[in-house]
């Protein structure tokens, strides 16, 4: 279903400067209207950010689309994805062949995202927690994506990536935020790339914001 909407979209996307021949076979792939709410189907294929419930959103896909560029993952690496949501970001990275763990803080966003792992045959770990802090038993990953803007980079994540891991995250206020692209050379150095500007909804944690 929706295949029209879908190969517009690729073509958009593409328009903007994305490339990652993996990446865009996913996205061809992925049914966005599946993780959407009802509602919101008629939309899903646009180049928008939808709401999901709970004050939450699925991120526009030329985000998800030029974040998971950047991340660049290969078939077999580890990435964490902060931030669930709607479970289209770790379903994208899933059909390029990555091991996805995710976390998600709200309890019914972390249920659905379950439901539709389940339903699609996706073998992903998932959990319920703080996502700021990461997910120190399966560290180090080489790859952490998070889906939320925060204060600043939390400490966990940097020590929870593998040497040449790659953290992708926006960091900034409340409203706007500079997507930082960070590397680890070595377990001291690490360097960063910046692009300006994104707008994410807040990383509530404790190394992200106090919930209001
Ligand atoms: N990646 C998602 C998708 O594909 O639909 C979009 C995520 S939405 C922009 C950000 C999500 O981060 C929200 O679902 C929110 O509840 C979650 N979140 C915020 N702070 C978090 C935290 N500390 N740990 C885990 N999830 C968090």
């Amino acid at each position: 279903m929706y295949e029209t909407e879908r190969n517009e979209l690729i073509d958009l996307l593409k328009k903007k400067g994305i490339q990652n021949k993996s990446l865009l076979a996913a996205i061809t792939k992925i049914e966005r209207h599946q993780f959407v709410p009802e509602i919101m189907i008629p939309n899903a294929y646009k180049d928008v950010a939808l709401p999901i419930g709970y004050d939450q959103t699925i991120s526009q896909p030329y985000t998800v689309a030029f974040m998971t560029q950047s991340l660049n993952p290969k078939p077999n690496q580890k990435i964490l994805e902060i931030g669930t949501g709607s479970g289209y970001q770790a379903a994208i990275l899933y059909e390029m062949g990555a091991k996805v763990f995710t976390i998600e803080r709200n309890n019914n966003l972390y249920n659905s995202a379950l439901k539709i792992f389940d339903k699609l045959g996706y073998n992903i770990a998932a959990r319920c927690s703080d996502g700021s802090i990461g997910w120190e038993e399966f560290s180090p990953f080489d790859g952490i994506i998070v889906t939320a803007g925060s204060p600043s980079v939390p400490k966990n994540l940097l020590k929870q990536l593998a040497i040449n891991g790659k953290l992708v995250i926006p960091v900034g206020d409340r409203s706007t935020q500079i997507l930082k692209i960070i590397t680890k050379a070595s377990e001291e150095e690490f360097t960063t790339d910046e692009v300006p500007y994104f707008a994410f909804v807040p990383l509530i944690g404790r190394e992200g914001w106090k919930e209001k």
